[in-house]
């Protein structure tokens, strides 16, 4: 496996792209905007597109998930359901954040805690994290201990939980409750800002480590 990022919008959001070695299969993960950069990458690459894959529905991560979905005809798997009035205020997202206009979209698969999705022949887990938003979920892959783990956590953050239907919580107890059992030498990618691992986050991060308070 190896992937790649592509920090994109005015929100730098790290879109992704995984590529299966064996199969030269690829996935876009979370691509917010800047659909020519993302076609350029996956060209660059030099793989062939398999499907988009959704962390949550905030528009710096899924703002032409349809475009290129259309125009790649790909299917797109993720987020899980209870993202799908984020979806649908696609265009009002758009209106709201200063984005370029964005259509919203159906999920080929909605995905759900336990589930997993394959890029060619490598397997992820998928884990509900609500919080940030009510139908986040954040993609595991265990023989490489890496998550993609969307606006969840940060290095040295986590996400906003002020937006409609946000539960700080909820949030800190799929940090806690989910993430952090997956162990501390697991590294992830999040949505924003540097890569960290869950344990370097549990010593330090201010929001959710053992040391809080
Ligand atoms: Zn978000
Ligand atoms: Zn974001």
């Amino acid at each position: 496996m190896k992937y790649a990022i592509l920090p994109v919008t005015a929100y730098e959001q790290n879109c992704s792209f995984i590529v299966c070695e064996d199969t030269n299969r690829l996935a876009i993960v979370d691509p917010g905007g800047n659909i020519d950069e993302i076609l350029q990458a996956i060209k660059q690459l030099g793989a062939t597109p398999e499907k988009i894959l959704v962390t949550h529905a905030h528009i710096d991560h899924v703002g032409v998930v349809a475009e290129l979905a259309e125009r790649l005809s790909l299917p797109i798997e993720g987020p899980h359901r209870e993202d799908q009035f984020w979806i649908d205020l696609l265009p009002q997202q758009a209106q709201m954040m200063g984005f370029p206009e964005s259509k919203a979209f159906t999920p080929t698969r909605w995905l759900d805690d336990g589930d997993a999705v394959s890029v060619g022949n490598i397997h992820f887990d998928v884990l509900h994290c609500p919080g940030h938003t009510p139908g986040h979920i954040i993609f595991y892959q265990p023989d490489e201990k890496l998550a993609w783990v969307g606006d969840v956590i940060f290095s040295g953050s986590i996400g906003r939980t002020d937006f409609p239907r946000g539960d700080h919580e909820q949030l800190i107890h799929s940090i806690r409750n989910k993430l952090f059992l997956l162990g501390d030498e697991v590294s992830f990618i999040p949505g924003h800002g540097p890569m960290s691992t869950f344990g370097q986050e549990k010593q330090t991060n201010p929001f959710v480590s053992d040391h809080r308070g």
